[in-house]
């Protein structure tokens, strides 16, 4: 299936998927990839790979792929092949006309996470210097805009602390809601390897997962929680950690405000935070948290690693702030080993966020309201710049419904099968009166769009992406864009058809304006980045080769807060009609909505999801292994087969969302994190009954 005649050539690139962000040599033979094989001089992969990178990518030349570009009057007309010039200008004029009727604000775009940093740059630039609003946000609002909101307040930086190296030098990993060895594959192996050696581990989640049966690892430690429950039982542990005086003074009086700590330490010492109370709330033994909460404050080097079991919650930001604190008390930050490490799901979530996706933050997380920064932009961009922060992608929803959002252009993200409340949000697409799609092939969201501009795939373009450990990588040219141009130049056309007069003629100058105008990548350039394979941000004078561990001296935004982490009730809870916790998460050899592994072999390896039910829920409802089982929520419902397992608990259901029989946006609420409006994927109250099938 692989190895199509003999390579010609070999270019290094990097892997499309996950956050690893794992380096591939791309052996090539005219147009055409001859094989994948994962880069020995990697730093975040080191020779190795997954399933989905190395030969996951035949999508970039599937048969669906869309390359030429077509317009339409409206969505429900059929589609129009025409040059890319008249789609362009179809698309600029309505673009032009939707803000002469409905004023500046009308229009926004939505950045993706999935295209490289240059292209982010241009697109958020798009919006700010060119519709002249701040209206633009990115598809990480729906995963891990929590651990952005979470871990700047903490300590200054939205971003991961520690590198991938840094595993090997840790005494346990703490892993709460994140999947590794199927998520994060290259990096869960290096953590299994790990707890070969005699590392300890404390997973936190719902479900048993692999790394729990990792061999010589009796001692492994499972709180399996309800969903919802992080906050209460995170706060439990610190609440042992204070009470046995098993915190890090000497860490806490140098790093942090000792008075403040005091005051979360009265917190904490409430009886409502104690085990005890929390086994009622969580499921989990008492004795489970305390064991646990001892096993993290003893351990010389303790780290964290934490996923959108975290994230994806209506208390999402206090998590990631509960997991903060249990750092910073324990001194377990700012030295090898240790640290709080989000494993991002997409290959640039942590590149779109940088790049100042979202709509109160430049590059760099700057606020939009500061007077220096915006000045900065406005000097380099050459146009006065809004103050006013725009509208995030659920609030473009609600106003697109309300008469006042009326144009978007989305680029690499179907949100119409990615975001919550399916029905609300074709409400909202089906109101625009521009909708321009820039992505690989048609999908949900593209039913409703004007404009579709047939992008590029990975191998057809240069740039950079910035994976989980804020490495950035870079993506190089292995083939011509079968669609004719790469992202950043489609991006380029739209904003010069609207008057822009951009010039960039290479993404590496794109590089310069981001080092130009974002401290933290000061000192980047693609030079740089050629010698160095890789760098990871803070990359600047102080740093002129990267830092792959922060916070070594003090915390960037100078002591560590630690923030009183109140449990909120999710409003999903059972009883009555739906009695059962439904929560989500992925299988190693597909990816997200599968839009790319289902147009490869990989399908072979999991070609349809299906919904893991305790036995004993099984047998109270008649259910046999293999049935269709009906879902349902105060959403919406689905159809989905039933896999009988004790890996979830009773009163806990879990599914994948690869395919889409799945259908799992359709089930899941609107409930959202109260900070940053991540959407509440990971608790639906739900019933399950016996069904006939689809
Ligand atoms: Fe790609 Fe992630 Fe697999 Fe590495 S671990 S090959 S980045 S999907």
């Amino acid at each position: 299936v692989i190895e199509v005649g003999t390579p010609e050539r070999v270019v290094k690139t990097t892997c499309a998927y996950c956050g690893v962000g794992c380096s591939f040599d791309a052996h090539m033979r005219g147009e055409t990839v001859v094989k994948m094989v994962p880069s020995k001089d990697g730093k975040a992969n080191r020779g190795h790979s997954c399933v989905k990178g190395r030969f996951a990518w035949g999508y970039a030349t599937h048969a669906e792929r869309i390359l030429n570009p077509m317009i339409r009057e409206d969505y429900r007309d059929p589609w129009r092949v025409v040059s890319w010039e008249e789609a362009i200008r179809f698309a600029a004029d309505r673009l032009r006309a939707t803000q002469e009727r409905h004023g500046r604000d009308s229009v926004g775009v939505i950045t993706s996470s999935r295209c490289t940093n240059e292209e982010t740059y241009l697109v958020q630039k798009l919006a700010r210097a060119v519709f002249g609003n701040n209206n633009t946000d990115t598809c990480a609002r729906v995963c891990h805009s929590p651990t952005g909101y979470g871990l700047k307040t903490a300590f200054g930086t939205s971003a991961g602390t520690h590198d991938f190296d840094s595993v090997e030098e840790t005494d346990l990993a703490l892993v709460i809601g994140a999947n590794p060895t199927e998520g994060h594959p290259v990096f869960g192996s290096r953590l299994r390897r790990r707890l070969r050696e005699g590392a300890g581990l404390i997973v936190i989640d719902p479900r048993h997962i692999d790394l729990l049966d990792t061999a010589h690892r009796n001692d492994a430690i499972h709180l399996p929680l309800l969903p919802g429950t992080n906050v209460a039982v995170l706060t439990a542990m610190a609440h042992v950690i204070a009470a046995e005086g098993l915190y890090d003074e000497a860490f806490i009086c140098e790093r942090c405000d000792w008075d403040e700590f005091l005051e979360y330490r009265d917190f904490l010492l409430d009886p409502r935070h104690s085990p005890e109370e929390v086994e009622r709330q969580s499921n989990v033994p008492a004795d489970l948290i305390r064991q646990a909460a001892r096993a993290y404050a003893a351990a010389p080097r303790a780290s964290i690693y934490y996923g959108l079991g975290v994230t994806e919650h209506s208390q999402g930001s206090t998590t990631v702030m509960a997991i903060a604190n249990l750092a910073m008390m324990t001194g377990n930050i700012g030295k090898p080993g240790t640290g709080v490490n989000p494993l991002r799901g997409q290959n640039n979530v942590q590149g779109s966020c940088d790049m100042g996706s979202f709509p109160h933050e430049f590059p760099g997380y700057r606020h939009v309201t500061d007077i220096e920064t915006r000045k900065l932009y406005e000097q380099v961009w050459g146009v006065p710049l809004s103050d006013e922060p725009g509208l995030r992608i659920p609030n473009m929803f609600d106003a697109a419904t309300q008469g006042r959002f009326k144009g978007l252009y989305c680029q690499g993200e179907d949100v119409l099968q990615s975001d919550p409340d399916t029905s609300h949000v074709q409400s909202a697409l089906a109101s625009l009166d521009i909708l321009i799609v820039h992505d690989l092939f048609l999908n949900e969201t593209s039913n409703y769009a004007h404009v579709f501009l047939p992008g590029s795939s990975f191998l057809e373009k240069d740039g950079t992406f910035t994976n989980a450990e804020r490495r950035i990588n870079m993506v190089r040219k292995a083939m011509t864009p079968k669609n004719g141009y790469a992202d950043w130049e489609i991006t380029v056309m739209l904003a010069n058809a609207l008057d822009a007069g951009w010039d960039y003629s290479h993404p590496s100058e794109i590089m310069d304006e981001i080092a130009l105008t974002t401290p933290s990548f000061a000192g980047v350039s693609y030079d740089l980045l050629d010698r160095e394979q890789s760098v990871q941000w803070p990359c600047n004078a102080k740093a002129p080769l990267g830092t792959p561990v922060m916070h070594i001296e003090g915390f960037v935004r100078g002591k560590g807060k630690f923030i009183n982490t109140e449990y909120v009730p999710s409003e999903e809870r059972t009883g009555g009609r739906f009695p059962l916790l439904l929560t989500t998460g992925r299988t190693l050899t597909q990816y997200n909505v599968g839009a790319q592994t289902r147009r490869t072999d990989n399908t072979v390896w999991h070609p349809e999801d299906v919904l893991e039910i305790h036995p004993h829920d099984a047998e109270q409802r008649g259910i046999r292994e293999g049935d269709y089982v009906r879902v349902a929520s105060r959403a919406g419902d689905t159809t989905i087969r039933a896999k009988i397992t004790e890996r979830v608990a009773p009163g806990v259901v879990y599914t994948t969302f690869h395919h889409p029989n799945t259908q799992a946006n359709v089930v899941t609420t609107d409930n959202s994190d109260w900070a940053t409006n991540c959407p509440e994927f990971k608790v639906t109250a739900v019933q399950v009954s016996p069904s006939n099938g689809p």
